[in-house]
């Protein structure tokens, strides 16, 4: 019988990044079935309730998980942004993930660690003597994304103001270049301790992973891809960067409310619907909320729009959402007046199966990367609307980069008007200047979906993966499955 390669991968609290991995680990095992990995979670309370569905669906085979004791929300800082919950939260993990680790290696060893960029410590642990693993990290954004945080050593000691502050656009690595306003919000205030942690990862990333397997695909991110290893090269790092995406979420979410959007989708015209939704934990204002009910309703196209309650924090639902009906915010008469051109959802929708249905037409994104590959592997063109973490960096790429997507305008407030609303929408699905938008998705739809054939470029990626792993193990001792 093979030999078993045995890998354990940590992620984070976040249903994004634990979908992302998961469905990059089933490829992995999926491609070679003598690998199986453990999947170790950090949770915040309990486990979010779309990773649960989503594990259940996983066939039982060479991907298994273990959930570490829950770290209690109240016993971390209440005022931090969720990023900073969710790392400190991490942190607060270590011992128990050590722990684990320990138990599952003495009995089954380990070769390697694959972690999640922010879970990133530990990879301290996997270097650890008397476990002496290979340290790979999973990257569930953008290369562009990588680039900047492993070149934010360079930046933090070239740039001396505030990045938001700085005239001219910043140059990263194999980058488009992009305006410090545009920076994830991480970077945005260099004395929060959210860039302190930022930066803090940033060296760790350097100085502790022996790859990258980032969830991107040559054909959209080939150039930065070739400047990070020639930029390893240059620091005298045998550290590769494997593009293995196109990874988009296949297994079910929890939604119930799946068959009504699906029903409905199903009623409308081929490519008329624009669907509205900002990821697993986004909220607007509900200031934005009025405008968007409003410019939707005025641009008169379809829509199916995915609304969670109104928070003055864009990621106020992403460690979870409250028990409000968000419908009541929704302006008076609206749902009424739009119940022939549009379906309004209460916090989740089956993103991946809309996405994909004949009817969509149109996304109007954060820019979630999870969202922003779904949509690229489905050919719908975007409207970008991004609210936090790296969102900004995805829109710039989107739009100045790929040219698949529009950006509207925010005023002086940071709100889209309703009237800004209608004609982005109105652009995206009906206007002529947008078909060489829809021409260019048709075109990446295409390179995603090469990219993931047998000598595609993200499988031959993966098996340089493997081989490099092969490689570093030689001399390991590996658990015989026989
Ligand atoms: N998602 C979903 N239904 C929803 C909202 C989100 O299935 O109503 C999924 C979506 O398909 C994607 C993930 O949640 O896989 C969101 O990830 P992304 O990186 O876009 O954004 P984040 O949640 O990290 O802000």
């Amino acid at each position: 019988m093979a030999k078993i390669t045995r890998i354990a991968a940590i992620s984070i609290p976040a249903f994004s990044h634990q979908a992302s991995i998961l469905e990059f680990c089933k490829r992995l095992v999926h491609l070679y079935p003598n690998i199986h990995v453990t999947c170790i979670f950090p949770t915040i309370d309990s486990p979010p309730s779309a990773t649960i569905t989503f594990l259940q669906s996983l066939p039982s085979s060479n991907v298994d998980h273990i959930f570490l004791p829950p770290i209690n929300k109240q016993n971390l800082p209440q005022d931090a942004p969720p990023a900073v919950q969710i790392q400190l939260a991490v942190s607060q993990s270590m011992p128990s993930f050590r722990a684990t680790l320990h138990q599952l290696h003495s009995t089954t060893p380990f070769v390697a660690l694959i972690a999640d960029t922010f879970a990133s410590e530990a990879l301290e642990v996997a270097r650890d003597l008397s476990f002496n693993l290979l340290s790979f990290i999973y990257f569930p954004p953008s290369a562009m994304t990588l680039s900047l945080f492993l070149h934010l050593k360079t930046l933090h000691e070239e740039v001396s103001c505030e990045y938001r502050d700085h005239k001219e656009p910043i140059l990263i690595p194999g980058c488009i270049p992009i305006y410090g306003h545009d920076l994830p919000e991480h970077f945005l205030n260099r004395s929060s301790i959210s860039y302190e942690l930022i930066l803090r990862m940033s060296k760790r990333l350097l100085s502790l992973a022996d790859g990258f397997l980032v969830n991107s695909f040559s054909e959209i991110e080939r150039v930065t891809a070739i400047a990070l290893e020639e930029e390893q090269q240059r620091r005298k790092k045998n550290t590769s960067v494997y593009l293995i995406g196109p990874v988009i979420q296949t297994g079910p979410s929890s939604d119930s409310n799946g068959p009504e959007c699906l029903r409905w989708l199903d009623n409308q015209r081929p490519k008329s619907v624009l669907y509205i939704s900002f990821g697993s934990g986004g909220t607007l204002s509900q200031e934005q909320v009025n405008e968007m009910a409003l410019g939707l309703e005025q641009s008169g196209q379809k829509f199916l729009w995915v609304l969670r309650a109104p928070s003055d924090s864009a990621n106020a639902a992403y460690l979870g959402v409250e028990n409000i009906d968000p419908l009541s915010f929704l302006p008076r008469g609206f749902l009424e007046r739009t119940k022939g051109q549009g379906l309004v959802i209460g916090n989740w929708a089956p993103q991946t199966q809309i996405l994909s249905h004949s009817s969509t037409g149109g996304f109007l994104t954060h820019c979630g990367w999870n969202s922003t590959l779904e949509s690229i592997v489905m050919g719908v063109p975007m409207i970008t609307w991004p609210l936090f973490a790296e969102q900004r960096m995805n829109a710039v790429l989107l739009t100045e980069g790929l040219g698949v997507a529009l950006r509207p305008k925010f005023n002086t407030s940071g709100i889209v008007e309703r009237e800004e609303i209608a004609v982005v929408v109105k652009g995206l699905m009906v206007g002529e200047e947008a078909n060489g938008i829809r021409q260019r998705i048709g075109e990446l739809k295409d390179a995603a979906a090469d990219a993931l054939k047998e000598d595609g470029s993200s499988t031959r990626d993966i098996f340089q993966f493997v081989t490099r792993l092969e490689d570093l193990t030689r001399g390991h001792q590996i658990f015989d499955g026989s």
